[in-house]
């Protein structure tokens, strides 16, 4: 069945395998932030449809769901991702509409990812094992692993359909029943899926999703009949869950801010360093949790680095998302966008000089566009240096010795990923082991291993994700005693 445009644009919840929308339901504008026109009026949630989405997903967890045979559950968990690929096209112009971003990066990137977390989920679930160990003659120990429960999936605007499939994936791969909460800021793609989702076979009840703002999630977490959350967001936005979720000791997956550092020496391939610099930069518009935003450049390669970056980064196009030649698309709201500026205004304050941009990008009348901007001159007690901006806004720092870039990258609150870029492998291994971040790349940026541990340390982060660790989050294990 296919989702109806109204049911889209004007987005629904949807609750036990149907949008729920009442007559007199208090709605919010979805704005397109490329042209400022309003694309739709989205239901907007609150405890009630919250109460209703957790109570469903609680009896279907009971139901055939939790006990259906893992490789019937894993084929309708991989038809989800066929059926993505099916309708590619409608979901990546819906995640370009929403996001502002380019529509080459929805359908290269954002809905071909999104696809393959439910291949790779499906998968991968189907070959995991729990331990068991003999002990001598005396008993057999094993573990049984069974689903957490309902979890409550709470998402941001930056990759829409990518992080809220990345968590959906997983959590039905292993059993679980869902309420997603997608951002208010970016409903569309969400509101499909929870259709594909039934089409492919997914009974009903299983995932419920109800749109709203910062109280709908609120609802969720505090919610007596809710066993996890796994969020993905704003540092302080985790901060208030941890402490809504604590009177019932919820389980808890952050993936939460960050402020990357590069850090390139000047043995490393300068043409691999500015063409994969500028990506971890400007793609998405700055707007990726793993943009590295501190760009730390040892001296003797200082001066080339800027003049070769900032050339390239001037040769950008930013405009129309569903241009084909458009590099940096729209920010994604006006809020966003006010925000990113007002830190342009600080860098001015702060004594800093724009290399690029500096400024929202000439020749629209309407939209949300900044210009790529570099920023130099800036020392370590910036605020543009020290918090997250969210935009396409670097800062370059030149560096001396490794001792001193170290405390450089280190002295921050957020610890998600780095890029550290050298011909010596000893100084690569050496440098990268002692960045305090949950992921370092080696001479590349955003290489993903959906297998590998994926997530932030200090404030960027409670737990991994990816291959078994998203396993340990969406299932408990239960230890079996056998005496002898
Ligand atoms: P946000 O924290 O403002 O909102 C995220 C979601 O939380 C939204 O759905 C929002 O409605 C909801 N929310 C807001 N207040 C809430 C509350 N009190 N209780 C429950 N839910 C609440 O984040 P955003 O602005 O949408 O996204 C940008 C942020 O996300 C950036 O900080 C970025 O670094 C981070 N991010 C992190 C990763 C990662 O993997 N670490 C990935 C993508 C984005």
């Amino acid at each position: 069945m296919q989702t109806t445009k109204t049911e889209v644009m004007n987005c629904s919840h949807y609750i036990n395998g149907q949008y729920v929308k009442p007559e007199n339901a208090k709605t919010f504008e979805n704005v397109n932030p490329a042209t400022e026109e309003i694309l739709g009026y989205v239901a907007e949630g609150g405890k009630e449809e919250v109460d209703q989405a957790v109570s469903v997903a609680r009896k279907a967890l009971k139901s055939e769901w939790g006990n259906m045979p893992l490789r019937e559950r894993s084929a309708i968990v991989r038809k989800i991702g066929d059926l993505i690929l099916e309708r590619k096209d409608e979901l990546a112009e819906l995640e370009s509409l929403d996001t502002g971003k380019p529509l080459w990066l929805s359908t290269g990137v954002d809905i071909d990812r999104a696809a393959y977390n439910f291949h790779f989920f499906a998968d991968y679930m189907t070959t995991l094992g729990t331990e068991s160990y003999q002990q001598d003659d005396k008993a057999i120990h094993y573990a049984i692993r069974r689903p957490t429960g309902v979890v409550g999936l709470i998402n941001p605007w930056n990759l829409p359909l990518f992080l809220m499939t990345w968590k959906l994936a997983p959590a039905l791969a292993a059993g679980n029943t869902v309420v997603m909460k997608p951002s208010e800021v970016t409903p569309m793609t969400a509101t499909v899926l929870a259709q594909i989702c039934t089409d492919a076979g997914v009974p009903d009840g299983v995932v419920n999703m109800v749109h709203g703002f910062g109280e709908t999630g609120a609802a969720l977490s505090t919610h007596e009949d809710v066993d996890a959350i796994a969020f993905t967001g704003e540092t302080v936005t985790g901060t208030a869950i941890m402490k809504a979720a604590a009177p019932t000791l919820k389980k808890l997956s952050f993936e939460l801010g960050g402020k990357n550092p590069n850090v390139i020496f000047a043995d490393a391939d300068m043409d691999d360093v500015i063409d994969t610099t500028l990506r971890s930069s400007f793609i998405n518009q700055g707007e990726v949790c793993l943009c590295g935003s501190r760009i730390y450049v040892e001296r003797s390669a200082y001066d080339e680095f800027l003049e070769r970056f900032a050339a390239k980064a001037r040769e950008l196009k930013v405009g129309d998302p569903f241009d084909k030649d458009t590099k940096v698309g729209a920010l994604v709201s006006k809020e966003h966008y006010e925000k990113v500026l007002s830190y342009l205004d600080i860098a001015k304050e702060e004594g800093g000089t724009f290399l690029t941009g500096g400024k929202a990008a000439e020749g629209f009348d309407k939209g949300y566009f900044v210009e790529p901007t570099i920023i130099t001159g800036l020392g370590s007690e910036s605020r543009c240096v020290r918090e997250e901006i969210f935009g396409p806004v670097v800062t370059v720092v030149p560096f001396d010795t490794e001792e001193e870039v170290l405390e450089q990258v280190n002295d921050t609150h957020y610890g998600l990923s780095a890029s550290l870029w050298t011909s010596d492998i000893k100084r690569a291994t050496r440098v990268s082991a002692q960045i305090e971040a949950g992921i370092v790349w080696i001479n590349t940026w955003f290489l993903r291993d959906l297998r590998t541990p994926f997530g932030g340390m200090k404030r960027s982060g409670i737990g991994r994700e990816g291959g078994a660790h998203s396993f340990d989050f969406y299932s408990e294990l239960t230890n079996i005693t056998v005496k002898l």
